[in-house]
């Protein structure tokens, strides 16, 4: 069996002999998850490695700007050439996932992989014994925090550049809310000040990421809003499902229902917000609350899901209405958590 995780530390010394690199991330990767991938690549390829990111899916167009997206392979379609920088690979960076099934097909070439594996994340649980070296920590904000310090702890914050700087800022930035979440300490804030010193555009970024919205998924937030959001204010929990036809209607691609769970947070007295979403091959569920409800065992227990306390996720093969009634009942099961909740 191969041994657990040794801590990062451990190649810091072997940063600077050039490898072959591979960086990958959680299928449908999120700001930080392509944030982290992409600023990891800037400070390495400056040490004349050979650095290959692969995602496991496609991702939201409105990730595109982050320099050299476009040479970061999608699995499903690119997947001879994933396969090739995998075989020869002498590390594999994985960000941003806990767990080897987040990268949905290509686990089996992960797992079956040669290269040392090199975890950096901050979920909980993670599979310890898949990993050579890394570093989990769940009190970390993002992976892109963790990024971050894995540079400057290994002594190297003269290699952030702007363009590091700006890949690492969206990732801490949406995973916390545009620092809004608790998890958001003054480290985060000191490190953007660091960031910004290294050239950091910040309203660019803002911009890029929340100002790039077409008109049909502009519809399609309203219509959902209008017509598929349910509140329980006993439970102080809203619902949005959204059936297919509703995709298919307003031209949603990926990326497009993003951040649209966060949206009942605003409804005074809400501590729980889900979305389920109906994707057709599986109903992807999104969950977010406010501090005192714990989403990540309720996407663990009911939703074969998982993530952060106050953010989580999980999917379902079963039909729509289904998993509707399924959220329902696991509401009602977490009354006395939801119930008693102090505004
Ligand atoms: P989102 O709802 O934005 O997809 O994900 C929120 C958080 O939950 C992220 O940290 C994400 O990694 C995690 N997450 C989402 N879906 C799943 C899932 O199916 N399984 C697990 N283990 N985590 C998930
Ligand atoms: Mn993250």
């Amino acid at each position: 069996m191969r041994r657990f995780m040794q801590h990062i530390k451990e190649i810091y010394p072997f940063l600077k002999d050039p490898k072959n690199v591979v960086i990958t991330t959680h299928q449908k990767p999120d700001g930080d998850a392509m944030g982290s991938s992409l600023g990891l690549y800037h400070f390495l390829v400056q040490f004349g490695h050979k650095v290959t990111v692969i995602s496991p899916t496609n991702w939201a167009d409105f990730l595109d700007w982050m320099p050299e997206s476009k040479k970061v392979l999608d699995y499903e379609r690119q997947t001879v050439d994933a396969n090739k920088a995998i075989d020869g690979a002498d590390w594999i960076f994985c960000l941003d996932f806990n767990t080897l099934s987040r990268t949905k097909r290509m686990e089996e070439k992960l797992s079956a992989a040669t290269a040392q594996r090199i975890l950096i994340d901050h979920h909980q649980e993670p599979q310890l014994d898949k990993f050579s070296y890394g570093i989990s920590n769940v009190l970390k904000s993002s992976t892109c925090e963790m990024v971050y310090d894995f540079i400057v702890d290994a002594g190297h914050d003269d290699k952030i550049n702007a363009t590091v700087a700006d890949c690492l800022y969206a990732g801490v930035m949406t995973d916390t809310g545009s620092f809004r979440f608790p998890i958001t300490t003054a480290a985060v804030h000191r490190m953007v000040a660091h960031l910004k010193d290294k050239g950091l555009q910040h309203s660019r970024i803002h911009e890029e990421l929340f100002d790039n919205f077409l008109e049909n998924r502009f519809r399609f937030t309203g219509n959902v809003l209008l017509n598929r959001l349910e509140i329980f204010y006993e439970y102080n929990t809203a619902l949005i499902a959204v059936p297919q036809q509703d995709l298919i209607k307003y031209n949603i691609i990926t990326g497009d229902t993003e951040g649209l769970v966060n949206y009942p947070l605003s409804i005074k007295g809400i501590k729980l917000a889900a979305i389920i979403i109906d994707r057709g091959e599986e109903r992807k569920a999104s969950f977010r609350s406010k501090d005192g409800f714990d989403v990540n065992t309720f996407a663990r227990k009911y939703f074969n899901g998982g993530g952060h306390f106050n953010a989580a996720g999980g999917q379902s093969k079963d039909p729509l209405d289904e998993v509707v009634a399924k959220f329902i009942l696991a509401m009602k099961e977490n009354k006395d958590q939801l119930s008693n909740y102090q505004f």
